[in-house]
């Protein structure tokens, strides 16, 4: 029902809609005679539901389910987003080498699925690509655990370095002898 703002429409005293002023008229004339006749809303009702092409699908939506069917809507509809962004939130802060946020709260939801590594909870749709994505960088951590720049790490990447010198110098000393050999 439209709010009784414009100017232009009026309303119909026998029902309360509202119509520009000349469809009201031709409506006036109608709607009384149709009001006279089907006096107890409850019958009209339901004649009306009869009459047209669509009654089962009325009839199917009882007005009490609205509602709760909307907010329940919704409520899913939050805790998917929720579910999305605590993910996002976790695989954001472990590919930067921070501190992971804190969990998402406790969902109403017992579908959701937990993260074995990680603890966290997500939904169906969300945890499948999570995990895999939490999966592959906990083992990371597991096989990797000086890859933060602690005073380990940089000696043992000089220890690896040191080995390619040698590699090459070997190679040159190789190749000085061949040069040797060639001149002599
Ligand atoms: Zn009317
Ligand atoms: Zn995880």
């Amino acid at each position: 029902y439209t709010a009784a703002t414009s100017q232009d429409l009026l309303a119909c005293e026998t029902c309360g809609r509202h119509f520009a002023q000349d469809v009201l008229l031709k409506h006036e004339t109608i709607c009384r005679k149709v009001f006279n006749k089907k006096r107890r809303p409850f019958n009209s009702l339901k004649q009306r539901l009869q009459g047209t092409e669509i009654p089962s699908v009325k009839k199917q939506l009882p007005p009490k389910n609205k509602p709760e069917k909307k907010s329940n809507w919704r409520q899913l509809h939050e805790d998917f987003i929720n579910a999305i962004q605590s993910a996002k939130q976790v695989t954001k802060a472990m590919k930067e080498g921070r501190p992971l946020p804190p969990p998402p709260p406790p969902s109403i939801n017992p579908d959701y699925i937990q993260c074995p590594y990680c603890l966290r909870r997500f939904n169906e749709a969300a945890a499948e690509r999570h995990i895999s994505f939490c999966k592959e960088q906990s083992t990371r951590r597991v096989f990797a655990p000086g890859q933060k720049g602690t005073k380990q790490a940089p000696g043992k990447q000089q220890m690896t370095k040191r080995r390619e010198p040698t590699l090459t110098s070997a190679v040159e000393s190789l190749l000085q002898n061949r040069a040797q050999e060639a001149t002599s």
